[in-house]
């Protein structure tokens, strides 16, 4: 506990340059890297205080006969594999409740981004982690070395955060020694705003839903929804918000940074084109930047016809394609038509009703008048083919746990 304490008292003072390694390394604006290195710290002081409360369960068993002792064990040695998005939290996220609960752990960060993973590591050791507890293990041969690790019998959990497709590659992978995964993979997420909302308000959620992280994160607002009557309305504010963003270099105060490399924005031009292509309208942007640099501006897109591929693919860039719809049950249904169940956002000043969608989505987090809904002290995760158990909050220091039963009579 109190070294997971100090790493976020020396996260925090260290804050302004790990914002700026994370800038140099992925591209995302300095804002979104402040606000990451936050978030990022956060973990360690949430499982810094997560770490003493790990308690054991007492039963009397039916027959009276016996006691039922469940003990909470540390799970065992951990591989942590992480993306190139979120360098700092998406490792903070795993290390801080592996660390809490008693776990060793071998981080193998994206190849994008290994300085981030290397700098926590830094900070780890002078709070006092002791050597080879946390190890960090960058490399390009990401499936060599994690069928290595994996076919160590000694590793028990593997936490992976990444792609659909590469999540499914290394379950197969964990299957042989019949390792324990948690899996926060893809996402698709529906933006529903019902025409009872209050626009501002919902402006503001796609705002945030949208472009934090320029659109780089497995959260990001995918396919926004809106009722026929305010389509108009929604679509103009949101096309005057996105028009106003400024795309610069990620230390020159752009408010949107370029996208991570160059595969990167032509998978957003192609979803973009072919949109456009099937009848889209361009409102806003919709073509990548003439100068060097992988810039890509933000965009709306309005009437996006069913079957077109941005409704169906993460975009993972700053498009916003616009849907309408004409009732709640018409939302729910294109809401949740999708393989991908990460997380929704719905808008409404009618309570009740918004947590009646929110009960009929299918996914694992929802976002009610909210355009984030990533908190240290929540359990973060997906269902369908989103993932595999949760992190964040008790949940997910429980994923670094094995319970143990022990059968007494006293
Ligand atoms: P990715 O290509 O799946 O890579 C993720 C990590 O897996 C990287 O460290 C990568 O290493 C490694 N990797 C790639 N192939 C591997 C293999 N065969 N065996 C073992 N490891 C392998 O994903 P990404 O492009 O970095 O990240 C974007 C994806 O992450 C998006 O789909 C996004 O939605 C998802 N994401 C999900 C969450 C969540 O919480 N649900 C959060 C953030 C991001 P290399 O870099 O060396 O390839």
């Amino acid at each position: 506990s109190e070294i997971l304490r100090r790493a976020f008292e020396l996260m925090t003072a260290r804050g302004e340059q790990i914002a700026e390694l994370m800038v140099r390394e992925n591209g995302k604006a300095l804002a979104d890297a402040r606000g990451e290195v936050a978030y990022a710290a956060e973990f360690f002081r949430w499982y810094a205080e997560e770490a003493v409360r790990i308690a054991g369960d007492v039963r009397t068993a039916p027959s009276g006969n016996n006691r039922i002792v469940v003990l909470r064990q540390p799970i065992g040695i951990s591989l942590l594999i992480t993306p190139w998005n979120f360098p700092a939290a998406m490792a903070t996220r795993k290390i801080g409740p592996a660390l809490a609960a008693g776990c060793t752990v071998i981080l193998k960060p994206a190849s994008e981004t290994p300085l981030t993973a290397l700098a926590l590591a830094e900070v780890l050791a002078e709070a006092g982690v002791p050597a080879g507890v946390v190890n960090v293990l960058p490399s390009r041969r990401s499936g060599a070395v994690a069928q290595a690790v994996l076919a160590d019998p000694r590793v028990r959990k593997l936490s992976f955060t990444g792609s659909t497709e590469v999540g499914r590659t290394l379950l197969k992978v964990a299957a042989d020694q019949v390792v324990s995964c948690s899996m926060e993979l893809g996402g698709n997420a529906p933006l529903v705003v019902l025409e009872d909302a209050d626009l501002d308000v919902a402006v503001d959620g796609a705002m945030v839903a949208k472009m934090r992280n320029g659109g780089e994160a497995c959260t990001a607002a995918n396919r926004m929804y809106v009722h026929r009557s305010i389509a108009t309305q929604f679509t103009e504010r949101l096309a005057r918000r996105m028009a106003a963003v400024t795309t610069g270099p990620g230390l020159s105060g752009a408010a949107l940074g370029p996208l991570v490399n160059a595969e990167a924005v032509e998978k957003v031009h192609e979803l973009v084109q072919d949109a456009a292509g099937r009848g889209a309208r361009v409102l806003v942007g919709g073509r990548p930047g003439d100068g060097p640099g992988y810039f890509y501006p933000a965009t709306v897109l309005a009437d996006v016809p069913a079957g077109a591929r941005i409704l169906d693919e993460e975009i993972f860039g700053p498009v916003a394609p616009v849907v309408v719809f004409d009732d709640d049950e018409e939302a729910v249904r294109l809401a949740n038509d999708t393989e991908y169940g990460l997380v929704a956002y719905v808008f409404t000043r009618d309570l009740a009703r918004g947590l009646r969608v929110a009960e009929a989505l299918d996914c694992g987090m929802v976002g009610l008048n909210r355009g984030v809904v990533s908190d240290p002290a929540a359990p973060f995760g997906g269902t369908k083919q989103s993932g595999l158990g949760r992190e964040g909050g008790h949940e997910g220091l429980l994923e670094y746990t094995e319970s143990k039963y022990v059968a007494v009579d006293w």
